[in-house]
């Protein structure tokens, strides 16, 4: 069969940053599955680039029978917009194929996608896409089965995206390293801790999944011989959550002497320190740590599984070797007060991460603490694509990010510009703490002389 995968283009303006953007590896593994297969596969990848495919002849010049699409929350919108124009097509006789949506949306919410979509993939979607284009999928809801053997699927379909105009540097996350290009591989799935503010578990499953080491380093050796990779950048929850797999893997890039710069994404707890010198060997530059809060209370509240002090020795740990750490926090989850926020900024000054990056908390569907702020009437207001916002959130918005680069949320729901009010108080707030900082810094300066 013929079949054309796509992305949701992103929206214009959003609270959430959709600038970076990497090779979207978990269509690349279905791309690959199909391909294996023998079907013939196209990807339009309307997330980097939106393309109006629909318009320009692309289904019948290449004869597509199948168009399958990737829906996350931030790009639902698009989601809707295509898959109205595809049944545009059907109503009107000029196409006959059959439409399918996946992703973390379909997953969350497949209540939301319009009823002559022909299949809901959630979950998983390497066998619910070979059922549907072989004519298999019985009902249109497909809950894709988990891959316990990760190691069975093919490597993503790098392929197919390599003459795109990807992100390929290191980024924020180690925006002094040159070394390019760096490659994303996504080496894991499930997650099994119990985060109120994630939805991951609602899409992965908790129970964690990974390739061997030995298969990691061999895809590695592939990437770099077929496209001289100079690094690579493990984009999935918790790459180090086995010790004795994130070892293994160390040590298989010492011996075959294979050098490679590579980052990741980790814990702070459980993070086995003691590994890290051996992680540096190897080649790793950079750790981000989802650390969320300074404050303990917040921490337990939302069920983080760790502490401030996890997050302090690992840091630490990392300043210590030279590993970098994109470091990122939540302000203004429900039940959260001025000490804990001051907490996180003091602990933030102490360890002084390489990055730091703090964001205004909004609650994902899915998640449960999205349902805490429903039963603490925190909500603000919930936009068209279910995402809640609490009643602080403008003036953390505007408190954390600054009146000009921040995006708020306004009555109906929308995204946009900071409202006359803000931009009215903005110079005065701006001159105040201006004031502020020049007196502590005078007092500074008094007292060191004393
Ligand atoms: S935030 Fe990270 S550790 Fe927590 S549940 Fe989500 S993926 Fe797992």
């Amino acid at each position: 069969m013929n079949v054309l995968l796509t992305t949701s283009a992103a929206p214009q303006v959003s609270v959430f940053d959709t600038n970076e953007k990497r090779f979207p590896l978990g269509v690349g593994f279905l791309i690959s599955v199909l391909e294996r297969a023998g079907h013939k596969v196209y990807f339009i990848d309307r997330y980097l680039t939106p393309t109006n495919f629909i318009g320009n002849g692309f289904l019948e010049k290449h004869g597509i029978e199948c168009v399958g699409i990737y829906s996350n929350t931030v790009c639902f919108e698009d989601t809707i917009w295509l898959c109205s124009k595809l049944q545009g097509l059907r109503e009107r006789g000029q196409w006959k194929g059959v439409i399918a949506v996946g992703g973390p949306h379909a997953s969350i919410c497949p209540e939301t996608i319009p009823e002559y979509v022909d299949f809901i993939v959630r979950g998983e979607g390497e066998k619910a896409i070979l059922d549907i284009v072989e004519g298999r999928a019985k009902g249109r809801m497909q809950c894709g089965a988990h891959i316990d053997t990760l190691d069975a699927l093919p490597m993503p379909a790098y392929h197919h995206f390599v003459d795109k105009p990807y992100m390929l540097a290191a980024g924020a996350y180690a925006d002094d390293l040159v070394d390019s290009p760096i490659f994303s591989m996504n080496t894991s799935r499930g997650c099994p801790f119990g985060c109120t503010f994630c939805s991951v578990k609602a899409v992965w499953g908790k129970s964690y999944r990974a390739f061997s080491a030995a298969r990691v380093v061999e895809d590695i050796e592939k990437l770099h011989r077929d496209y001289q990779i100079a690094g690579v950048f493990f984009r999935e929850d918790h790459f180090t959550h086995s010790s004795k797999r994130t070892a293994e893997f160390c040590e298989f890039l010492l011996k075959k002497n294979f050098r490679i710069k590579w980052l990741c994404e980790s814990r702070v707890h459980p993070l086995d320190l003691a590994l890290l010198p051996l992680m540096k060997r190897a080649g790793c530059e950079a750790i981000f740590f989802g650390c969320e809060s300074g404050s303990d209370r917040i921490l337990k509240q939302i069920r983080k599984g760790i502490t401030a002090q996890h997050i302090r020795q690992a840091v630490l740990a990392c300043n210590k070797l030279g590993i970098r750490t994109f470091t990122t926090w939540l302000v203004g989850v429900p039940g959260e007060t001025r000490a804990d926020r001051k907490a996180t900024l003091r602990l933030i000054e102490e360890i002084k991460p390489f990055k730091v990056a703090v964001g205004v908390f909004v609650g994902l569907p899915g998640s449960e603490l999205r349902q805490e702020m429903e039963d603490q009437k925190e909500i603000m207001i919930e936009d068209n694509l279910g995402l809640a916002y609490s009643r602080r959130h403008n003036r953390l918005v505007f408190h954390h990010y600054g009146v000009d680069s921040c995006k708020f949320i306004h009555p109906d729901g929308t995204v946009g510009e900071a409202p006359p009010f803000y931009r009215t108080v903005a110079p005065a707030y701006a001159f105040l703490r201006n004031v502020r900082y020049q007196s502590l810094r005078l007092a500074q300066e008094v007292f060191s002389k004393h």
